[in-house]
């Protein structure tokens, strides 16, 4: 099938490369020139596991090319995605500027018909959105029709999602539309789950805000941890062998960040408050997660005795593993705590520091992990990297000016750190001291 995805970030370029390693003739198109100029020698602009590969496959077969004009890879397409970022704008709510200025280009090149598949995620109504620009720019209604088709892929195994989505969310009109993606799709032989427009809006908001709320829960258990002496590593254990329940998102720690549940989550508030209803629920999840990076902070400075004056380790900066995307990374409130607060940071991660360089100019980078504790006060693991599960703690703690750790993640046992000489703290579980 002849397809178009507009927008070659994390979900684009994904969704394109397998569309065309499927053997489907894809054109990927973006705006930004230094993208497409990585794009066509072969290098993926995002860090991905395995994308890189997929993506030179395809090039080299053929299956894949890039433009920046929407309207020249819409004539040539059946199918044409939508897949730009939304981000949240001032008050919450998502900005859906990218995605009506795309609408209004796919429009200029439809010739024949078209299904525009809407992969942003987006408030319910946005399809009713998108097909309004497009009919009000003079293009026919049965020249056209609007899919909505989120995305429910992960950072850092998007490719493996991508292959073995749990469900492929098909909302539409009309059934003919509907059937396009089906048959697009089928070689894929996953679930499909069939729908109208609205509904699959809300499909993408309320899995992602029921995920969020899932950690938010088991944080805010670790804070009753904390105060009762419970280890609410035990706890979540006793929890999730309940099957009803399940361990997946149920894994306390500093909370949760990136470029989907903080936006999805104020998305789904938003668009209830919209609605006339008033989801107190998540305003909590969302509080929660905000002050569980400030309680732990809070913890530390009162160990320290403040930030002013001491130098900060920092271990991990991407706001999950596997990925450079740092967008509501929690490395980042607490380097801005730390600094707001007098003190000093030198951070370490194997692939996002330079992401982060270009918010942060004005603290230290360390080139490997053994760097990063050099004359610290206290180090702080914010990122589970597998490379930090298995680092020598003994020769960090060797490097350090006091040996303190605080393990945002629950990556380590206090047990093990106590042995390498490190005082250990972390969430929901008293904290190990060692013996003088
Ligand atoms: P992204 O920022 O990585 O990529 C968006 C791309 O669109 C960029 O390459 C940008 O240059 C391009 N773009 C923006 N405006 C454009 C325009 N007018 N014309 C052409 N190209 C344009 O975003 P992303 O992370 O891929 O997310 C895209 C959408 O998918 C968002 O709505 C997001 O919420 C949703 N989503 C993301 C993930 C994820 O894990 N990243 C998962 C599921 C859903």
């Amino acid at each position: 099938m002849k397809v178009a995805v507009v927008g070659t970030g994390y979900v684009g370029l994904v969704t394109g490369v397998v569309l065309a390693d499927m053997g489907n003739q894809v054109i990927g198109v973006d705006n930004d020139p230094s993208k497409l100029a990585q794009l066509r020698a072969g290098i993926s602009p995002i860090y991905e596991p395995g994308l890189e590969e997929v993506l030179k496959r395809t090039i080299q077969e053929g299956n894949i090319t890039f433009t920046d004009s929407i309207a020249e890879a819409v004539e040539q397409s059946e199918v044409v995605f939508i897949a730009v970022g939304t981000p949240p704008a001032a008050d919450g709510s998502p900005d859906l500027s990218a995605v009506k200025s795309v609408a209004c280009s796919i429009a200029s090149g439809i010739r024949s018909y078209t299904v525009v598949v809407n992969k942003s995620t987006v408030p319910v109504g946005s399809g009713g959105l998108v097909e309004g620009i497009i009919r009000d720019a003079g293009v026919p209604e049965d020249l056209f029709d609007v899919v909505s088709n989120p995305e429910f892929l992960r950072e850092g195994s998007a490719i493996r999602d991508t292959l073995e989505a749990d469900r492929i969310v098909i909302g539409a009109k009309r059934r003919e539309a509907a059937m396009k993606l089906v048959e697009l799709y089928a070689p894929l032989e996953r679930p499909m789950h069939i729908t109208d427009l609205a509904s699959a809006e809300l499909i993408k908001y309320a899995s992602n805000s029921f995920l969020a709320m899932k950690i938010s829960f088991i944080n805010a258990i670790s804070r009753i941890c904390e105060l009762c002496g419970a280890d609410v590593g035990d706890v979540a254990k006793g929890v999730a062998a309940d099957k009803r329940i399940s361990p997946l998102f149920l894994q306390p720690g500093l909370g949760w960040g990136g470029s989907c549940f903080p936006k999805d989550v104020q998305g789904l508030l938003r668009v209830s408050q919209d609605f006339g209803y008033d989801f107190k629920l998540l305003a909590e999840v969302i509080e929660i997660n905000e002050s569980q990076t400030a309680n732990f902070m809070d913890r530390l400075s009162k160990r320290l005795g403040g930030f002013s004056g001491k130098h900060i380790a920092v271990m991990g900066l991407a706001f999950k593993p596997n990925t450079d995307d740092i967008r509501y990374a929690k490395s980042l409130a607490i380097i801005e705590r730390v600094l707001g607060e007098g003190g000093t940071v030198r951070a370490y991660d194997p692939v996002a520091a330079a992401n982060v360089r270009e918010i942060h100019p004005d603290i230290e980078y360390a080139s490997h992990v053994y760097e990063v504790a050099e004359g610290a006060d206290a180090l702080i693991l914010v990122t589970e990297w597998n490379e930090f599960k298995q680092v020598d703690l003994v020769r960090l703690r060797e490097t350090m000016r006091q040996p303190i750790l605080f393990d945002g993640r629950r990556i380590y046992s206090a047990a093990t750190a106590v042995k390498a000489g490190l005082e250990y703290h972390s969430i929901g579980v008293a904290s190990s001291v060692p013996a003088q």
